[in-house]
């Protein structure tokens, strides 16, 4: 299939690209490079420097023609849509309508769309699934909730089927090495470990330890970037293939504490990573994993890189190699 990935230039998005094109399809990646980088591209993919808040720039890409694109290009720092609502009113949901009236218009009516497990907020009950009641501890859930709004209410009315993928905590990088184009200023606990482990932050904080879990630290479900990559491409057969909109979980299923994590990372690295323990992060839920019954029921999906060595040793050598390259 002809296919636009709107925010392929970034994390996850380079992953889904790699994914699809493994499965034969032809790709064309539309990117603004706000955070999504040029090394993250494929010289074989066809590649649009546009914006989603240009709806000209993304009628010139959808005139190009596609069986369906995918749709990642988002802001995700939970903490900052707390204190900057605009901006992710602006890019996340503004510039998401931008895309659905652009792709209908130009009858491409399928698409694959990153949700998140924010759009849960605090858990009623373990293992989240989809049913799971959706109350958004912060404004950047709530902007994924109301997107899968959107997608409803476009396939009632203008036939477009979509995908909607809510990934738990994305961590990881390519098995294979040819993706290590690191993520600028991340706010995420693995890659924020990954700075202290290679020298490029002197510590790092933990976020509360009086959590009512067996640690104290809070656990979440961390799943693998390849894993999230290839539920894309069986999301996306599966839409064509039933002409049927689909919502599903992505997770390991597993939760791994935050000192799990950093104690793993100091074995796997070698490096001591000093940690200080200090408040509570505010809207930090205590322990949130998936089911992901649905996945593997509807898709045929389940994790199978998201083990925590493998997420941490990619990252790692990821980290090692662009920092190499970048001295
Ligand atoms: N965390 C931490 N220190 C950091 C970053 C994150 O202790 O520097 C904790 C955070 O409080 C949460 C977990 O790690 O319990 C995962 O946080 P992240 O921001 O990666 O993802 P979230 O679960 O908020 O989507």
């Amino acid at each position: 299939m002809k296919v636009l990935v709107i925010g392929g230039a970034g994390y996850i998005g380079s992953h889904v690209v790699k994914e699809l094109m493994a499965q034969g399809h032809e790709i064309t990646v539309f990117d603004n490079l706000s955070s999504g980088l040029l090394q993250n591209l494929f010289k074989e993919n066809d590649f649009i420097a546009g914006d989603i808040l240009y709806k000209d720039s993304l009628d010139k890409a959808f005139a190009r023609g596609f069986d369906a694109f995918i749709h990642l290009a988002a802001f995700k720092a939970a903490g900052e849509s707390m204190i900057n609502p605009e901006k992710y009113s602006v890019n996340n949901i503004t510039g998401t309508l931008n895309i659905l009236n652009s792709a209908v218009e130009h009858n491409c009516k399928y698409m694959v769309f990153s949700s998140s497990a924010a759009v849960f907020g605090e858990p009623k009950y373990l293992p989240i699934d989809e049913d799971h009641p959706k109350d958004p501890e912060n404004y950047y859930g709530y902007t994924k909730l109301s997107i899968e709004e959107f997608m409803k209410w476009y396939d009632k009315i203008k036939g477009l089927k979509f995908a909607a993928l809510r990934y738990f905590n994305a961590a990881g990088y390519d098995p294979d090495g040819v993706l290590y184009g690191l993520e600028q200023n991340p706010a995420n606990l693995l890659p924020i470990i990954m700075e202290v482990a290679c020298g490029m932050r002197d510590k790092m904080k933990i976020f509360g330890k009086d959590y009512d879990t067996p640690d104290g630290t809070c656990i979440r479900d961390y799943v693998h970037v390849t894993d999230l990559a290839r539920a894309h491409v069986k999301a996306l057969d599966y839409i064509v293939k039933n002409n049927e909109s689909l919502t599903v979980n992505l997770g390991s299923e597993k939760g791994t504490s935050v000192t799990e994590m950093v104690e793993a990372a100091r074995r796997i690295t070698g490096q001591p990573i000093p940690a200080d323990y200090v408040e509570r992060r505010p809207g930090d839920p205590a322990c949130l994993y998936a089911t992901s019954k649905k996945a593997a029921e509807k898709l045929n999906w389940k994790a199978e890189y998201s083990d925590i060595d493998t997420l941490i040793d990619s990252t790692y050598k990821a980290y090692q190699r662009y920092n190499k390259e970048h001295k």
